[in-house]
């Protein structure tokens, strides 16, 4: 179960997070994880975009 998400420095603002669930990602000058988002909604989703950043900036704690 998914407690939160954070995105770390360094993010490159590739679009990949966005694109694969946009629910939780949003892309401005960096990454940033939307406002009030239920987590447990989209855990696959979370797991492949931490998974699939070309800079692991995404942690997610569980
Ligand atoms: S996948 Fe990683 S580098 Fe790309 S926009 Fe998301 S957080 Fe930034």
């Amino acid at each position: 179960m998914i407690k939160n998400v954070l995105v770390e420095e360094g993010c490159i603002a590739c679009g990949m997070c966005e694109s694969i669930c946009p629910e939780v990602f949003t892309i401005g000058e960096v990454s940033e994880v939307n406002e009030g988002i239920d987590f447990a909604s989209y855990e696959e989703q979370i797991d492949e975009a931490a998974e699939n950043c070309p800079v692991s900036v995404i942690k997610v704690e569980k």
